[in-house]
């Protein structure tokens, strides 16, 4: 390894205060690290950004460590071995991992997946399917929401990696699908195609009486990405014995102040729906399920997926401010440093 190597990371330098800024963050440069025994060498090729960025920047209640000020940002990427001291891996192999924003990483061989050099799709479908965004959209669908053929499902963020990847299993799981998205354009992707049977834009539309029009025999999944008013409206339209799979409250991750919670949280009662929050590392052990079933769907045409990528680790706080702003459709990532030939 040259020992001249330069890595670039972003470190947190501070806890944001609503939206992320500029100064929350440090572009910090220095010599790549020493391997030690089992330790792998990674070049980034795809950082993965997702909104619990956001949350691993503050100290709100979490499901993991925040990320400590002064520490390389925490994500997940996909990247190409330069170097190995582990026998599992070898230079020019392909990885997973939680590789954090920086263009180099260091990690344990136990930390990483090796992923197929001859899979049938692009290295980008690694990041924005075949990880744990396609494993969030299926275990919170099919193991939480528990569709089935016939009945209503509707997802909100429905135009983002996730929500994206929920309505179309569900389609093809028989049910009748309705999405919320803040825009004409992601509403019309989501119909024209993507198949679902009916978009709403929460930023225009009355969520409540468009919710009557599009689900007029009630709903029986929400797959819930949002919180906030979309969940307040959904939740007096629930049938009985519903489902809302908990998967993430992006309304509420820039808050400064507590939220109300849910004005309509009586229909739970009334309507002896079930409402269960998870989180898809829980899943783990099971992802090889998700992802042979997730292969498939895709090389069959039955799963389609966008992506929101942008160019360079420097871009990655924007990508993040992208996201917040609903700039995406599909998945969020930053096109680290060039793919390796396969
Ligand atoms: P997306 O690609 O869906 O991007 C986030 C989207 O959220 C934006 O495009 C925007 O779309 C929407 N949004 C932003 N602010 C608001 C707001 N105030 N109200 C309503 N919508 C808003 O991200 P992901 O697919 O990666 O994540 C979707 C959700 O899933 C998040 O809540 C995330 O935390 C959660 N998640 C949970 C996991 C788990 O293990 N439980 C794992 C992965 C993700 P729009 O234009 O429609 O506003």
């Amino acid at each position: 390894m040259s020992e001249q190597r330069m890595n670039q990371q972003w470190r947190l330098a501070r806890r944001p205060q609503g939206q992320i800024r500029d100064e929350d963050l440090t572009w910090h440069q220095e010599p790549v690290g020493q391997l030690a025994d089992g330790q792998v060498l990674v070049r980034t090729v795809y950082l993965s950004i997702d909104p619990t960025n956001r949350i691993w920047m503050s100290d709100m209640d979490q499901y993991m460590e925040p990320v400590q000020i002064g520490d390389i940002m925490r994500g997940g990427g996909v990247g190409v071995v330069e170097e190995s001291k582990h026998s599992d891996f070898a230079a020019g192999d392909l990885v997973s991992g939680m590789t954090g924003w920086q263009h180099y990483a260091v990690v344990g061989a136990d930390e990483l997946t090796k992923l197929p050099k001859d899979a049938p799709v692009p290295l980008e479908a690694f990041i924005t399917v075949l990880n744990h965004i396609g494993a969030t959209a299926y275990f919170g669908l099919f193991d939480i929401g528990e569709p089935k053929a016939g009945e209503t499902v509707v997802v909100s963020a429905a135009a983002g990696a996730v929500g994206s990847l929920v309505g179309q299993l569900a389609k093809n799981h028989g049910c009748r699908v309705v999405g919320t998205a803040g825009s004409d354009e992601k509403c019309k992707w989501l119909t024209d195609e993507l198949g679902f049977d009916g978009a709403i834009n929460y930023k225009t539309e009355d969520v409540g009486q468009a919710l009557d029009k599009h689900c007029s025999d009630g709903i029986d999944v929400y797959f819930d990405n949002v919180g906030g008013a979309v969940l307040d409206a959904v939740l007096p339209r629930l049938n009985l014995k519903a489902r809302v799979p908990t998967c993430g409250l992006i309304s509420s991750y820039n808050a400064t102040k507590p939220v109300p919670g849910p004005y309509n949280y009586g229909s739970i009662l009334m309507k002896r729906a079930r409402v269960e929050g998870f989180i898809i590392f829980d899943y783990a052990p099971r992802f090889p399920e998700a992802m042979a079933k997730l292969v498939q769907w895709m090389a069959t045409g039955k799963l389609k997926y966008r992506s929101h990528i942008v160019d360079g680790l420097d871009q990655a706080p924007q990508g993040l401010r992208d996201m917040f702003a609903g700039a995406n459709i599909g998945k969020v990532a930053v096109k680290v440093s060039d793919e390796p030939a396969r």
